[in-house]
């Protein structure tokens, strides 16, 4: 697909006459091995193993058809796809660090990232980790150490939707040697473009709004050829996190509409952050595209558009009470995850108050009238509509 085409085009089109018999969308490639005439064809594709299809294990060209899109919508020379983001983000991670090293990270990333950091590298391999606020370039200076080898950035961040400004910190990252990751699943390769910062390497979950329809779980990392090629011969291959073609083929069904997804889901999302700002049972809105949001010139600055996930404080931290709004809701429904045509609503506490002594818990910022809502694609109306009938649950 020529780069000539704008965004739009690029997602929906795969190229004129591109697919065997002219089938207008791919067939699956569902097979583990690739055959070759001779002794001189197969040592050839061995010397170029990065690009060859071998084994599925390492290239199949439904897999590889995705990873095309995704680095062309990402700006980057090229992308590998992965089973989940955990698996993009260890993989990522690993191609930076070694035994003794030094991670500079936000301090509200995703979960899962920083207890690989934090419960997994550390106490194993001897990696260290600071976490900052990351508000401003001088917490990731201040925590420099002659070890650092890596800043991991994640803009928004989870939860509470802290910025970074992208350019200012691979900068610096760049006049000390160091790598960066951004975890960019939040704003989805659309509407924030990180490699045409100076970031070394873009991840996203493809779970969330690339995958679109909750019945995927992938994860990608977009990099230059040469880094992506690194990964390829070793986390990569050698981890053996391998995508299946299937959903690699879902991820090309979903990536037609990611454009007109998110306009809806953007456009209702700022509709309904709007309505709960103004709602005397809400305390806070955290949301990017809000006039009110306190970083709201670095997120013009950086964002092309915002998508449908936000949290929000209740005026209530009475559990019982705070119960009778999330149980009141009858179109939100109840679970982890987002990004998808369905809307859902989660509280962080449900998942904290296992995992943290009360002390602990107060320390995170977060309360028990904290809730996260990823909004969907369902008529606006009808799910401020849901939002009253929960919120009048609440004296
Ligand atoms: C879901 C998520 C991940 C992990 O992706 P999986 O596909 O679930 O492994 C990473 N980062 C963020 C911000 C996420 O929301």
């Amino acid at each position: 697909m020529a780069k000539v085409h704008k965004l739009k085009t690029q997602l929906v089109h795969d190229g004129k006459n591109q697919h065997p018999n002219g089938a207008v969308v791919p067939p699956i490639f569902q097979n583990s091995l690739f055959t070759f005439d001779s002794w001189e064809s197969i040592d050839d594709a061995f010397n170029d193993r990065a690009n060859s299809f071998i084994y599925t294990r390492g290239n199949n060209p439904t897999v590889k058809l995705v990873e095309e899109k995704l680095a062309t919508i990402a700006q980057g020379e090229k992308a590998k796809l992965f089973p989940s983001g955990m698996g993009a983000i260890s993989a990522a991670i690993l191609s930076f660090v070694k035994q003794g090293s030094h991670i500079v990270a936000v301090k509200n990333i995703y979960g899962p990232a920083n207890n690989l950091i934090l419960s997994y590298l550390k106490p194993k391999f001897g990696i260290e980790v600071t976490f900052v606020d990351g508000s401003s370039v001088a917490d990731f200076e201040n925590a420099i150490e002659d070890n650092t080898d890596l800043i991991y950035l994640e803009s928004p961040s989870s939860v509470i939707f802290a910025l970074q400004d992208i350019e200012a910190v691979t900068h610096l990252a760049k006049s000390r040697n160091i790598g960066t990751i951004i975890d960019n699943t939040w704003a989805t390769p659309v509407y924030q473009k990180p490699l045409t910062m100076g970031v070394d390497l873009e991840m996203h979950s493809c779970s969330k709004y690339i995958g679109g329809h909750s019945d995927v779980v992938g994860g990608v990392l977009i990099g230059s050829e040469e880094r992506i090629n690194d990964i390829f011969r070793q986390e990569f291959e050698w981890i053996g996190a391998k995508p299946a073609p299937f959903e690699a083929w879902l991820l090309l069904r979903s990536l037609r509409t990611l454009d007109i997804r998110l306009k809806q889901h953007q456009s209702s999302a700022l509709e309904i952050a709007s309505f709960l700002e103004q709602h005397p049972k809400i305390k806070k809105v955290y949301y990017p595209g809000l006039d009110s949001f306190p970083q709201k010139k670095l997120a013009q600055k950086q964002m092309t558009g915002f998508t449908g996930l936000m949290s929000f404080s209740l005026i209530t931290t009475d559990l019982e009470e705070v119960k009778s709004f999330f149980n009141g809701l009858k179109l939100f429904q109840i679970g982890v995850s987002w990004g998808g045509h369905e809307s859902l609503i989660y509280a962080p506490a449900i998942s904290y108050l296992k995992e943290l002594s009360p002390e602990q818990f107060d320390g995170m910022g977060i309360s028990v009238g904290d809730m996260r809502i990823s909004v969907g694609l369902e008529d606006t109306d009808d799910l401020i509509n849901d939002l009253e009938l929960g919120l009048n649950k609440i004296r």
